[in-house]
């Protein structure tokens, strides 16, 4: 029995309608499916309909993006619905502030010499969340640069001429939001955090425990065998869950599938029902 705990629509950067998806991991017979999207709920809604209807679980999340200086920190929260709540206001403040940043993104390469509207960008993401990779297609498409890494180094990564800064959550105070919502807190592929030694990778997990994380991204989908079973006993050796996923973005990522990954990954249920313990604990739920 196997279960996918990370996993994106396109409400943020996946390909898949959040239905489609749900109905991918009803085809692939995983007990349950989260829909962890980057900062919104957006597709929660509509995902928990089509679970609804195939008798599967769907279990409510979102994938947050923190202010961390050396690297890229996400931290995945299962167990939020849409609606209003403490880390749900919270996100929608700074989908407005993302909104205007894409406004300003859009003034300074207008700045540059270069014709694009907001109205372009907006098409490019169809749906859902916009940001710097429609930029970037947008750029790509009418002949600016001649592929998106370049449109980063050019113009929209963080040295480059057209770039705005992003209004990001502290992990502490993304943590605390999330429990306070009655979610579960797990940090996503520590990977991306920048980090080189054990040592540092140490004091980021207590300083997370510290603040109340719950569990580590270690049957994550890019990971080898070796490397998943390493961080399942690291997290443990932190006192945290071994939670786990695909990273699922549809045909945005090749070859990596909804519940097995590239294809090696089984995410036992068993993690899911520990999370779901601290869920309940949380919630006050007897
Ligand atoms: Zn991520
Ligand atoms: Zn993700």
């Amino acid at each position: 029995m196997s279960v996918d705990l990370h996993a994106h629509s396109n409400r943020s950067d996946g390909s898949d309608e959040p239905a489609d998806l749900v109905g991918k991991a009803a085809a692939k017979k995983l007990t349950a499916v989260a829909l962890t999207d980057h900062d919104t709920l957006e597709g929660i809604d509509e995902a928990r309909r089509a679970a609804e209807t195939l008798s599967m679980e769907l279990i409510p999340g979102v994938e947050i993006s923190c202010e961390w200086a050396q690297g890229t920190m996400h931290v995945v929260v299962l167990f939020v619905e849409s609606g209003p709540g403490p880390l749900q206001d919270r996100l929608a403040e700074l989908q407005a502030s993302r909104s205007q940043r894409n406004y300003k993104i859009t003034d300074r390469l207008r700045r540059l010499g270069i014709d694009i509207t907001m109205e372009e960008v907006i098409d490019e993401s169809r749906v859902g969340v916009v940001g710097r990779p429609h930029f970037a297609a947008v750029l790509v498409r009418k002949g600016v640069v001649a592929d998106i890494p370049t449109a980063f180094t050019d113009y929209l990564g963080n040295q480059a001429p057209a770039y705005v800064p992003r209004l990001r959550l502290e992990p502490e105070e993304a943590i605390s939001l999330a429990r306070a919502s009655g979610g579960v807190p797990i940090l996503s592929h520590p990977h991306t955090l920048g980090h080189t030694s054990a040592n540092e990778f140490a004091a980021t997990y207590r300083r997370l425990t510290a603040a109340g994380l719950v569990g580590i991204d270690a049957y994550y989908g890019d990971y080898t065998p070796d490397q998943r079973e390493d961080l399942a006993a690291t997290a443990r050796s932190f006192g945290l869950i071994p939670s786990g996923g695909s990273d699922y973005h549809g045909s945005y990522k090749e070859g990596l599938e909804l519940g097995s990954g590239r294809g090696d990954l089984d995410v036992p249920d068993s993690v899911l029902e520990e999370l779901r313990s601290v869920h309940q604990k949380l919630v006050g739920a007897p």
